[in-house]
């Protein structure tokens, strides 16, 4: 199968932060994920089996020294990992990487971030419990709450619900009212007493497990737990989604480039074979636009990684339009692209199949679309004029993105 790289080598002049060590690691990262994924696990259809997969597979990347380079290429490098784990299957999101465990190294106090950067080095996962029944769209109305005991310390009560990674995560970051009603963030391992987790069937993206969070009673220490100061909880979050959502974007971008190759190389040996004269025109003018749309998508995505490393003003306004319109692309590509493949690619396990439900729950996940362009609009209304201020690929930016121990 086409490799990942052959979408990326294209863009290698696009990307001038990463230099040939950072292109090679990215090269062995694709051959790794490809090996790794031919294994007979990675195809389970049994719960269980396939999310312990997922979680060893992301320690075995770890091990083999999977990460992002220190400083400015970090987040950049992390952007094309992501769009060659999503290649190979959207589950692979968390393969390498901090995740949502980037908002305890960006902002948690200096003994959780020690603690936590050797988990994460080590391969273990974070998760974020910040939806609530109310409507994940309206983070300022959570009700989780906590409430101060005698000796100081916090106990957290509440519910969150459509976390991911439910089962699988070492620790969440959970947003709550701390005891002035203010919104915070603190990290919760999940070791910890009073947590009580309920897995749902998912539509799509059933990797990972996902479903409802209640935390009873549960007890935090506001002096070593939280992520940021007390109050800054919407701060934190989207301080996080400025970094993370064009990380969604590209490993979307990967699985629709991934769909892309699959019905390429299927009309391909089609027509080798002899069971099709030739590719007709309307199948050819899907692969042209979809190829097109896919690249343009992924550019946007590392141009919005490369603001947010710059702290540009204008990189969460990009992090959010993007996302909506990277994941749109991506859907939009693979549900032309399936009917190319036939029946086929119906079957509920097939990767175009697959693809087309996973990405489903991407319109949802790390931000509901019309939310992300409503946000947008208000921002453009707001600031029509957006700074003009460049962004050169050398340029020190205050927003790094260190996974070096
Ligand atoms: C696969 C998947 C994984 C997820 N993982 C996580 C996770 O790990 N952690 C986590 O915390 N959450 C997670 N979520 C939740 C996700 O972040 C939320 O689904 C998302 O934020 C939208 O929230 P909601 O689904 O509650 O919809 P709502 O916020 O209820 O929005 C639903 C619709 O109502 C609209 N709406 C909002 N306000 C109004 C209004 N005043 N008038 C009219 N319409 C309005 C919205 O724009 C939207 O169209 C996940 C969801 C999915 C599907």
């Amino acid at each position: 199968m086409t490799s990942p790289m052959t979408w990326l080598g294209p863009l290698i002049s696009s990307v001038p932060e990463i230099d040939d060590d950072g292109w090679r690691s990215l090269e062995r990262l694709a051959d790794d994920l490809g090996a790794l994924c031919a294994v007979g696990a990675a195809a389970s259809t049994d719960a269980d089996v396939r999310s312990r997969w997922l979680l060893g597979l992301r320690r075995e990347l770890a091990a083999r020294g999977h990460r992002a380079p220190a400083g400015l290429p970090g987040l950049l490098w992390q952007t094309l990992a992501q769009f060659i784990a999503g290649f190979h299957d959207l589950d692979l999101r968390d393969a390498t990487g901090l995740g949502h465990g980037a908002m305890i190294i960006a902002e948690g106090g200096a003994g959780a971030v020690t603690h936590w950067r050797a988990r994460l080095t080590a391969g273990e996962l974070v998760g974020i419990a910040a939806t609530e029944r109310h409507g994940g769209s309206r983070i300022q109305e959570i009700t989780t709450r906590a409430t101060m005991r005698r000796d100081g310390t916090w106990r957290l009560d509440g519910e969150k619900c459509w976390v991911s990674r439910l089962v699988e995560a070492a620790g969440f970051v959970v947003f709550f009212r701390d005891p002035d009603g203010r919104i915070s963030a603190a990290v919760v391992d999940t070791g910890a007493p009073g947590l009580e987790r309920e897995v749902i069937e998912p539509f799509g993206l059933g990797g990972w497990s996902w479903g409802v969070l209640r935390l009873h009673g549960v007890h935090i220490d506001p002096a070593s737990d939280l992520v940021g100061g007390i109050g800054e909880g919407r701060d934190v979050f989207r301080r996080h989604f400025v970094r993370f959502r064009p990380l969604v974007t590209a490993t979307a971008l990967g699985t629709a480039a991934g769909a892309h190759t699959l019905v390429t190389e299927a009309l391909a040996a089609k027509v080798r074979i002899g069971m099709l004269p030739r590719v007709r025109d309307n199948a050819l003018l899907v692969l042209g636009r979809a190829y097109a749309e896919i690249t343009a998508a992924v550019l946007a995505a590392i141009a919005a990684s490369r603001l947010a490393t710059a702290g540009h003003p204008h990189a969460d306004f990009a992090a959010r339009v993007g996302k909506a319109a990277g994941v749109d692309t991506a859907f939009r590509a693979v549900a032309d692209l399936a009917p190319l493949f036939g029946a086929a690619g119906f079957q509920r396990t097939h990767p175009i199949a697959k693809a087309r439900a996973d990405l489903t729950g991407l319109l949802y996940a790390d931000g509901i679309h019309d939310s992300l362009y409503r946000s947008g609009g208000v921002s453009l209304l707001a600031e029509p004029d957006a700074s003009l201020a460049p962004v050169r690929p050398d340029a020190a930016g205050p927003d790094g993105f260190d996974m070096a121990a």
